[in-house]
């Protein structure tokens, strides 16, 4: 999600060079008025079991342990691949046993550090074949509710793209793939199994599912069906996921009172519920005279 950047800041700091990042294309900043509060510095904690947060005050990113390699869910913003790969060495494992990096939305806020952390880590990046589409082009889709913003991202040179209901196997870990449009016609959540001895819980890494778009977008115009259709079968997915801890890539939809993830009942549920509000809104204002 990305409500207001601060598209005269980037190109500044993009053409001066003058915030850290060094030469490398792939982790120069992207700067935004969010960017520092999404990345906060936070601890790298367990969730539960083999499953981690390796991730920001503001940005989650996701680590399973699979006992046979490590997986990855997004890759916040370009800047931010070497502090997760230095979270992911300071939980006692190695960068380079990561094999998939799992992406909810091609938007540079997620996205941005899939290209550096797949360069570095040799993981292969794992979309809808929407959702990869946008990331080989380094930009939001055409039929985005935010192309209008039109911010670049470093493209991710190699994905492999997964169907909705599909699984991705690695080790113990079984992944499954939740198409849930709307916020982008390629957003992807993500769920698991993580086990503490006989004790199992299901974890939902969801995609966002704001209503947000650029100026001047309308989810009202006729243009716009495919995207509130998406939001509508996101919700019912939403609502029928076995879904005992809940993850959102902005870690305040999952949880109001400052916690990295929700682990209350009804998670997945109240997301989708707090979505399907901000949207009937939207469509209301869109229509007032
Ligand atoms: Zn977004």
């Amino acid at each position: 999600m990305i409500e207001t950047i601060g598209l005269l800041t980037w190109l500044v700091a993009a053409a001066s060079g003058s915030i850290d990042g060094g030469d490398d294309p792939l982790t120069k900043p992207f700067v935004s008025s969010h960017s520092a509060e999404w990345l906060s510095p936070a601890p790298s904690e367990k969730i539960f079991g083999d499953s981690y947060l390796v991730g920001f005050g503001g940005l989650s990113v996701a680590l399973i342990d699979t006992g046979d390699g490590l997986i990855l869910v997004d890759g916040a913003l370009p800047q931010a691949a070497p502090a997760i790969l230095a979270n992911v060495r300071k939980l006692g494992f190695k960068p380079e046993d990561i094999k998939y990096i799992l992406s909810t939305e091609p938007h540079p806020d997620h996205a941005g550090g899939l290209a550096a952390l797949a360069r570095d880590t040799g993981a292969t990046v794992v979309a809808s074949v929407r959702g990869a589409e946008a990331l080989r082009s380094g930009r939001r889709a055409a039929d985005d509710p935010q192309f209008g913003y039109d911010m670049r991202f470093p493209p991710v040179a190699r994905t492999r793209t997964i169907g909705d209901g599909e699984t991705l196997r690695l080790g113990k870990t079984v992944v499954t793939a939740h198409a849930t449009p709307g916020h982008t016609m390629g957003s992807m959540s993500w769920s698991w199994r993580a086990c503490e001895a006989s004790a199992c819980r299901t974890i939902v890494f969801a995609s966002s599912l704001n209503p947000v778009s650029a100026d001047g977008y309308r989810y009202t115009a006729p243009s716009s069906a495919a995207i509130v259709a998406g939001f509508q079968q996101s919700y019912r997915t939403m609502d029928a996921l076995a879904c005992d801890i809940l993850i959102t890539g902005h870690p305040d939809n999952a949880s109001a009172d400052g916690a990295r993830y929700s682990d209350k009942p009804g998670a997945c549920r109240a997301l989708a519920d707090r979505s399907r509000r901000a949207l009937a809104a939207r469509l209301a204002e869109e229509k007032a005279p």
